[in-house]
């Protein structure tokens, strides 16, 4: 004969008040609560339980527990019932996958006790239910989330650093330790002591960030700083962060963040600079950055009234040079020209390589008297370029001096002095003209 909830009731507390306030209370208990017989059967579930589980009261009873176990933790929950029907325990606790009416996965969080009204009753099961779905996929976005994170900071290999502002205290983790060269906990926590790393120079740069983003008026930090290592080198890291934490009137209480070596990018970066702005036989100024370098010595000429000068130089014959002793010692020959001019030339002044073997002389603040006689200089002089290189007795240039007219632009200024270049090369080379 089937139980029921109020036979069940009924053996344990033989009383009809007491039995009709229990089955009431077990009814609209928020708590799911199911009773099973020993063999795993429906004996009562509540109506929160139905709810959780989207049947009708009569629609559940009619299916079996199993039926509405989700397959993969029929072992799990066969493994409890057993170890509770034996008797090994007398109550357990675990989480269970139930199968919602509309196919859905409803994650459980059971109690099961079982309770022995009389020796002589059968005994039975309560297994009272809490629906942990939301939580459930909360923790597993989280989880996944934080392997995620876990994944790009390991790959990305930063080091993390956590400054808790009322405590002064500023940690930096492990792989921010190993970044500087130093083992874990070699690095005082102390904001002071952190500061004390980075570079003098950077210092000022880091504090004016960092100080109006605490006060909430600028964004997250992103700067890229020189910190010491432990072998007193410095290295460039960059540094992430931002607020955490702040309190009921905005003060910041903690920022956190990373710290990534940057040393790779910014060697790639100097020689990117540098392969853009140096000619890279000669170290000279390129044609590109020799043009802005003349276009800007035009510009403070225009401002401050002052004379500015150019001289272009060609070597004569290089050609000859190349296919007499072939290409490798044009090119040193073009070298020894580059040191020549770079170690013959006064402050403010540039040396550019145009191209090929032409190269111009930029020369600010010289009126045509000063660049004549520094043209002159250089022609003098030149003897010492093929005596820096093996198997060249002589090498002479053609040159053309022109000093900026009034409103003179550059394209006006480089037309007249290859024109008098080209005049110089025509009256036999060897020679320099002047306008
Ligand atoms: P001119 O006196 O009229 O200036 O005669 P030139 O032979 O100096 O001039 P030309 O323009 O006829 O030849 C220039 C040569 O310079 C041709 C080219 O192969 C050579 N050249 C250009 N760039 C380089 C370089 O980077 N290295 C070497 N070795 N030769 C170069
Ligand atoms: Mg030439
Ligand atoms: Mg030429």
């Amino acid at each position: 004969m089937k139980t029921n909830l109020a036979q069940v009731w009924q053996s344990s507390v033989p009383e009809s008040k007491g039995l009709l306030r229990k089955a009431r209370a077990f009814d609209h208990a928020m708590i799911g609560m199911a009773l099973l017989d020993m063999d795993g059967r429906w004996i009562d579930v509540n109506t929160r339980f139905c709810q959780m589980l989207g049947y009708r009261r009569s629609s559940m009873l009619s299916r079996s527990y199993e039926s509405l176990t989700f397959e993969d933790d029929l072992e799990i929950s066969r493994s409890w019932m057993t170890r509770l029907r034996s008797g090994d325990i007398d109550s357990c606790e675990f989480e269970k996958r139930y199968r919602g009416s509309d196919g859905r996965i409803v994650w459980t969080q059971v109690h099961a006790v079982v309770v022995r009204p009389e020796p002589q009753e059968a005994p039975f099961i309560i297994c009272q239910t809490l629906d942990i779905s939301d939580q459930k996929t909360t923790r597993d976005a989280l989880q996944e989330s934080e392997a995620l994170l876990r994944v790009a900071v390991d790959g990305a290999d930063l080091g993390m650093w956590h400054w808790n502002i009322e405590s002064g205290q500023f940690i930096f983790n492990e792989r921010a330790h190993h970044l500087l060269g130093y083992q874990e906990g070699d690095v005082e926590s102390r904001l002071r002591s952190i500061m004390g790393l980075v570079h003098p120079d950077d210092r000022k740069q880091l504090s004016e960030l960092v100080i109006p983003h605490l006060k909430g008026q600028r964004p997250g930090l992103d700067q890229v700083l020189r910190f010491r290592r432990k072998d007193e080198r410095y290295m460039w890291l960059l540094l992430r962060g931002q607020v955490t934490r702040r309190d009921g009137h905005g003060w910041a209480l903690q920022v956190s963040g990373t710290i990534m070596d940057v040393s790779k990018w910014k060697e790639l970066e100097r020689r990117l600079t540098r392969m853009a702005t140096v000619d890279e036989l000669t170290g000279l100024l390129n044609r590109r950055s020799g043009m802005s370098a003349l276009s800007l010595a035009i510009q403070s000429s225009e401002r401050s009234r002052e004379p500015m000068s150019l001289v272009l130089l060609d070597i004569d014959h290089f050609k000859y040079i190349n296919d007499s002793l072939g290409h490798q010692v044009g090119d040193e020959v073009l070298k020894a020209l580059g040191t020549f001019l770079k170690s013959n030339l006064r402050g403010g002044d540039h040396a550019v390589r145009l191209g090929g073997e032409e190269f111009a002389i930029i020369l600010p603040g010289t009126d045509r008297r000063g660049a004549v006689a520094q043209a002159e200089r250089l022609f003098n002089a030149i003897g010492q370029v093929a005596d820096a290189v093996e198997g060249v007795h002589r090498m002479t240039v053609s040159m053309g001096v022109v000093t900026r007219r009034e409103d003179e632009l550059a394209d006006s200024l480089l037309k007249r002095a290859d024109a008098l270049m080209y005049r110089a090369k025509s009256a036999g080379r060897n020679n320099i003209k002047t306008d």
